[in-house]
């Protein structure tokens, strides 16, 4: 899988520590589709942010943003 890591750290809103931490976000390419032959035109670039405290990821696709 085609994975870009810009690895920017940010402060963020954490659901599981309940108060602002610092995440790493980066961009990746994600394959949405299990069907093969569309498979091209169905990756979705998603904004994957970690929380460096506690490691909850959460991803945004940037699409519909
Ligand atoms: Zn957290």
């Amino acid at each position: 899988m085609a994975t870009t890591n810009d690895g920017v750290d940010m402060s963020e809103a954490c659901a599981d520590c309940g108060r602002d931490t610092p995440h790493t976000v980066s961009v990746q390419i994600q394959t949405e589709s299990s069907k093969t032959e569309n498979a091209e035109f169905s990756r979705e670039p998603y904004r994957v942010s970690e929380c460096r405290v506690c490691g909850e990821t959460t991803s945004t696709r940037m699409n519909n943003a």
